[in-house]
């Protein structure tokens, strides 16, 4: 079967060289096998994202030759545009008694910090009873958090190796729903993978720990759940994760400095695919691609990358 990748990126600001390391290597590995890739815009938090974002992404990877087969402009690929498939499968969880309302306040900012997850294995609202519930919903309208089981739910990453993690007490009762109607992250990404068909997803290492529910949820779905590939991320010199608010290295100050073969020479040997920075096509690199080089480890970037004077 052939196999089908895709770029789900969120449209809350300019990419970066890191999203970028993550979307090159997504792209290189479909490439590489001659499979297909889907692009799906992540715009499920309408304050964080703006369209604006989506539509300058593309252009920004057309701009380095990165192209996809499906999705992208196409509205149906937007996860705004797709709550009918997220309400379908929230009514299956909540079938199986797997849903209950929270009426938690801290639960409202779920969708801003998807890599940020923390552990909440007791919420007090998974005890209401449905009349308690019924009562606490006339005064506030609750989010929604799924219920897991005291399972282990272990995988292994084409990258990373065996990974595993006990639900109830290393990720808790999850949010799937927020109380504004917001879909969350893990609900959202599950159904679209199985129903756009991916089977391989790549993308970076701080989400490896939300892998064991999202398999979970495949599972109590009974949805086919793709492989996982797991990239390093890119550090400053200092160690903190490149991110958004790294305006040094976004798509509009990386555009002024390289041509795209540059940049893609220079993610290129980040990536292990090559000894030296120099300037490569974005097919050239899809032909000799090997994950066997790619590293594990988080990669620092050079000093000089970030120096606006190099
Ligand atoms: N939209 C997420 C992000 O931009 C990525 C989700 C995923 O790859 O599963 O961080």
């Amino acid at each position: 079967m052939a196999v089908k990748g895709r770029f789900a990126p969120s449209p809350s600001g300019r990419m970066h060289l890191g999203n970028l390391f993550s979307f090159l290597l997504a792209w290189l590995s479909v490439r590489h096998e001659g499979g297909s890739l889907v692009l799906r815009v992540e715009d499920l938090d309408p304050v964080r994202c703006q369209p604006a974002h989506a539509w300058q992404l593309m252009e920004d990877l057309e701009w380095l030759g990165l192209t996809w087969d499906e999705g992208g402009e196409s509205p149906a690929s937007w996860q705004s545009n797709r709550g009918h498939l997220y309400a379908a499968a929230f009514e299956a969880l909540t079938a199986q008694g797997l849903t209950y309302p929270c009426f938690c306040s801290r639960i409202q900012r779920l969708n801003e910090a998807p890599h940020l997850h923390q552990v909440s294995p007791s919420c007090p609202c998974a005890a209401l009873t449905a009349e308690e519930a019924a009562q606490r919903a006339l005064e506030r309208q609750p989010s929604f958090r799924v219920r897991v089981p005291h399972e282990t739910i272990s995988f292994t990453d084409a990258l990373q190796g065996p990974y595993a993690q006990d639900l109830a007490t290393q990720c808790g009762d999850f949010p799937i729903k927020r109380s504004d109607g917001a879909w969350a992250y893990q609900l959202a990404v599950v159904v679209d993978d199985a129903d756009m068909g991916v089977t391989q997803v790549v993308r970076g290492r701080d989400l490896l720990s939300s892998t064991p529910r999202q398999l979970w949820l495949f599972q109590v779905l009974g949805l086919k759940a793709p492989e996982y590939i797991h990239v390093p991320l890119l550090l400053a010199p200092d160690g903190r994760r490149l991110a958004k608010r790294d305006a040094d290295l976004d798509m509009g100050a990386l555009r002024r400095r390289y041509t795209p073969q540059e940049l893609l020479g220079l993610l290129a040997h980040m990536a292990g695919q090559q000894d030296s920075d120099c300037p490569v096509t974005a097919e050239a690199l899809a032909q000799r691609f090997d994950w066997a080089k790619v590293p594990r480890e988080d990669i620092t970037v050079d000093a000089a990358l970030l120096d606006p004077t190099y």
